[in-house]
Order: structure tokens, then sequence, then C-alpha cells
């Protein structure tokens, strides 16, 4: 490691103000950060932890009935606490093991957007609202490819807002060795629709499987599914071929459905 500086702000106001300085990164629970400071991919000047803020803590119920999670939220204290949208508090469960539960957080998820992380493929099966310290953002406006997103430098995410389905399901094809999904599915049933969001398979990171939400919203079943989306643009790696991981997406999506109903 290497010389850096280290603060720990208790508001979000000052957490914003001190990254406000060039080359500084805000720490979620350090699950993707730390090991890449340390193999040298990123070397921050300054590292802003955002634990310390109690606002940006914790599950609680908004007004419009939407789950609302802080931003530092740890993956063990959303499996915990998230009971009013069962299908998020299991995804939280499943994420990596005990240790990454432990220390990594929602806000961290989401704003690495790994194309082969679970959160993303919530927040955007969820049509959830991803609320910053500037803005409010839409779930389908965020997601804009492998790691990218449409934070702001300094940006943080300090809340995301999950509307609560009628019925919702994740499942993930787990690699063994990472625990991330080789392939992952989320499937949410609302009174407007059903939404399906795939991860873990595609180029283009977490993405919406049009055609399979309007068949489900059509007729909700697991025989409703349709065949496989084409492997074209599919990720081909040495976990798994294209034709694979598109033929997991149609498998994982009847598991999905059946499981929600
Ligand atoms: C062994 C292992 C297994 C894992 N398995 C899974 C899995 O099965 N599924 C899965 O989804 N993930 C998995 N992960 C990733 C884990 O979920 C981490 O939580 C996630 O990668 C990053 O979250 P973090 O809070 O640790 O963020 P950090 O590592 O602290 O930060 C990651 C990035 O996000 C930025 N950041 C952090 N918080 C915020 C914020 N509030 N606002 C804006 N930017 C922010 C940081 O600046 C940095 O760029 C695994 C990780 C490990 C190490």
């Amino acid at each position: 490691m290497y010389n850096f500086e280290f603060e720990k702000p208790s508001t979000t106001a000052d957490a914003v103000a001190a990254l406000a300085d060039e080359d500084a990164s805000a720490l979620g629970g350090g699950q993707t950060l730390l090991p890449t400071m340390k193999q040298r991919l990123a070397s921050p000047s300054k590292v802003v932890s955002l634990t310390g803020i109690s606002e940006m803590q914790g599950v609680c119920m908004g007004d419009d009935g939407s789950v609302c999670i802080g931003g530092a939220t740890t993956h063990a204290a959303v499996a915990a606490g998230a009971s009013a949208y069962p299908a998020l508090a299991a995804l939280a469960g499943g994420i990596g093991d005990p240790a990454v539960r432990a220390r990594g957080t929602v806000g961290g998820s989401l704003a690495n957007n790994d194309p082969a992380a679970c959160y993303p493929a919530g927040a955007l099966g969820s049509g959830a609202t991803i609320v910053t310290n500037a803005r409010e953002i839409a779930a389908d406006d965020y997601f804009q490819g492998m790691f990218t997103t449409a934070l702001d430098e300094g940006e943080i995410i300090t809340e995301v807002r999950f509307p609560v389905p009628e019925a919702a399901n994740y499942q993930k094809f787990e690699q063994p060795a990472s625990r991330f999904a080789l392939v992952g599915v989320y499937v949410a049933k609302y009174a407007d629709g059903v939404r399906v969001a795939v991860t873990g398979a595609s180029e283009e990171g977490v993405h919406r499987w049009t055609a399979a939400e309007e068949a489900l919203s059509a007729n909700f079943s697991a025989d409703a599914v349709p065949a496989a989306p084409g492997a074209d643009g599919m990720i081909a790696d040495l976990h798994g071929t294209a034709e694979y991981r598109a033929h997991l997406v149609a498998v994982l999506t009847k598991r999905a459905v059946a499981a929600a109903s």
C-alpha cells in the first residue's frame, strides 16, 4: 500500500466537501476499492469513508410504501432489515460470504456497477430510484454499461428507494469461486407490468429483458417466458460460453417466475 489521506466525516455535507479534492475516492465497505488499491489499479490521494454517516445507514419505509436503504447500509443489514421486501432481503443475503456482507454496502455496489453484481439487477428490476447528494436518478437512466453509471465525479449515493412489488424473486447461478453471478435474473411484478433485469450475462452490463417483460406482463407464468435471447453480445469467458449464458437467462427467468408465483 502507499500513503494517502483518510477522512471519516459524520455528515453527508462534510463527505461531499472532502470528496471535492482532486483524486479523492469515497469508501463504502472497501470490498472492491481496497483490493483495487492494493493492486495499484486505483491510487486515490484521499479516501473518504462513508460508514460514519448515520443518515446514510439503515432500512426504512418511505411515505410512498417504498423500502428506503441508506447508501452506506451493509448487505447484512439489508438481509436482516428489509423484511417488507423479501426478494431484496434474499438477494442481499446471497451476496458473497458473511465477511463481504458485513462490510459491503448497497451504495458501493451500485456505484461500482460490476457487470456480475447482484444489486444492479435488484435495482433495475425494481425500477428503483438512486438518491444522491445532488439529485434523484431513475434506475433506467442510472446504469450505463459495465462499471459505468450516471454518477458524476464526487457524487455519492445517499439512499436507494425500492418500490415494493406484488411478487418478486432473484435467481443467481453462482460463479463458485467468487459467488458473483455467472448469470442472475431479477423478476418483479408490479400493478403496471413485470420487470426483468439480467446481470452477469451481457457485455452491456445489467439490462432489462424486454421480450420477457412483455410476455410476463400478459401472463405471469413460467410457461410464458420466451425462448432464450440470442448469444450475440453475451459474455464469453473461461467460466461459460455466450450460448451457455443466453440459455441460463431463460432458465433462471423461469425459475424466478415460478418462485415468485
Ligand atoms: C469475495 C467477494 C465476493 C463477492 N460476491 C459478490 C456477490 O455475490 N454479489 C455481488 O453483488 N457483489 C459481490 N461482491 C462485491 C461486494 O458486494 C461489494 O460490496 C461491492 O463490490 C462494493 O461495495 P463496497 O461497499 O465494498 O464499496 P467500496 O469497495 O468501498 O467502493 C467501491 C466503489 O464505489 C464507490 N463508492 C462506495 N460507496 C459509495 C457511495 N455511497 N456513493 C458513491 N460511490 C461510492 C467507491 O468510491 C468505489 O469506487 C463480492 C466481493 C468480494 C470481495
